[in-house]
């Protein structure tokens, strides 16, 4: 991406160190050092040199300290919450919403406004641009870069919106990542709207969602996955694309070309005011998910679930109780986003932190770019 510094294989290494710190920190309470060492099973020596580097960053400090017995008072350390910042934008057909967050992935501002779809691309670029400067001002701390999150296809690498194949669409082919840089001269990420908001989530609760599927209903009907702890794309960064796995044979026809394609009932019920039924569309996509992936965790947010969220969630327990009746052991825990409508664009303030401060790609799979 953008901002990669080049970076060896002992930087890699230290760099992994530094994040795993950095996600035990995250979780808000002080850490002591022989904490740090048993999270991380490393030596406290080994932990203290990573602490140092931590403070000499600004990224960590010391936080008090406790006595509990006869010799020396333990250390406190916290994190820096105010030390970083990062924009994120949720780009969508009629609305862009903006987010300031500090290291945490805690929300500072937002903002709002409406969008045009037939905004040509410069002047969208510089409604973007616009909002981000005006987010700038809120908060201290390093401004490591903005996010943008928007419904898919995307090619995050290429940070490139691929667009629907209607001859509307006039962001078809938008080259948004390389634009807006140059507009701001700040590192610039793009990812699809679910992805962005799964990487907000997991970025807030460490540890929490390495098995987790996000399944995001807005104008459209999405999911994004993590497994085994990392974010997974796919060949064409398509991967978790549920809208398009079909739950009625020869049911309604969906601009994709196929009928009963998921996205196409979900959105037909809400249309028609049907709510039970758009839920038990929402429902078998996340069973089908869970059947095909083996998440035990399942994030439901955006605007449509949080319209319906009681009937959803209700709608989504039942199938997976029924669904999963015949295999005890399969435990899957069904939440909704706490981020209300800032998920998408927290979550693309995240991607952002996660970039600098996340666990290296590399460690975990391979380096895209
Ligand atoms: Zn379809």
């Amino acid at each position: 991406m953008s901002a990669v510094r080049p970076t060896g294989p002992l930087d890699r290494v230290a760099g992994a160190h530094d994040a795993a710190v950095l996600a035990v920190a995250r979780r808000g309470e002080p850490v002591a050092r022989a904490g740090l060492a048993d999270a991380l099973q490393v030596t406290p020596q080994a932990i203290s040199k990573i602490l140092t580097r931590l403070i000499d960053r600004g990224l960590m400090a010391e936080s008090g300290s406790f006595s509990s017995g006869p010799g020396k008072p333990t250390t406190l350390y916290r994190i820096v919450a105010e030390s970083r910042r990062a924009i994120g934008l949720h780009l969508t057909r009629s609305r862009l919403h903006g987010v300031v967050a500090d290291l945490t992935g805690q929300v500072l501002d937002r903002r709002s406004v409406g969008i045009d779809p037939a905004r040509p691309v410069p002047a969208l670029i510089a409604d973007l641009a616009e909002m981000a400067r005006e987010l700038a001002r809120h908060g201290r701390g390093e401004l490591l870069g903005v996010g943008v999150g928007m419904p898919g296809p995307v090619d995050p690498v290429e940070g490139v919106y691929g667009g629907s194949a209607s001859s509307a669409d006039g962001w078809r082919g938008a080259p948004i990542r390389a634009l807006l840089l140059e507009e701001l001269a700040l590192p610039v990420h793009l990812d699809h709207d679910s992805r962005a908001a799964l990487v907000g989530e997991s970025w807030s609760q460490p540890g929490l969602l390495d098995n987790a599927a996000l399944v995001l209903a807005e104008e459209g009907l999405g999911a994004s996955l993590r497994l085994d702890g990392a974010i997974v794309r796919g060949a064409h960064s398509q991967a978790g694309e549920v809208g398009h796995t079909v739950v009625r044979m020869d049911g309604l026809p969906c601009p994709c070309g196929r009928r009963g394609c998921a996205q196409a009932e979900y959105l037909a019920a809400l249309e028609a005011g049907d709510q039970e039924l758009a839920a038990r569309v929402l429902a078998t996509v996340v069973l089908d998910l869970v059947r095909l992936v083996d998440v035990d965790r399942v994030v439901l947010g955006g605007r449509a679930v949080y319209a319906h969220h009681r009937v959803t969630m209700e709608a989504v327990r039942a199938a997976l109780d029924e669904g999963l009746r015949a295999e005890a052991r399969l435990h899957v825990e069904v939440l909704l986003s706490t981020r209300g409508i800032d998920l998408i664009a927290a979550g693309a303030a995240c991607q952002v932190l996660e970039h600098e401060y996340g666990l290296p790609t590399a460690l975990v799979g391979p380096e895209t770019g």
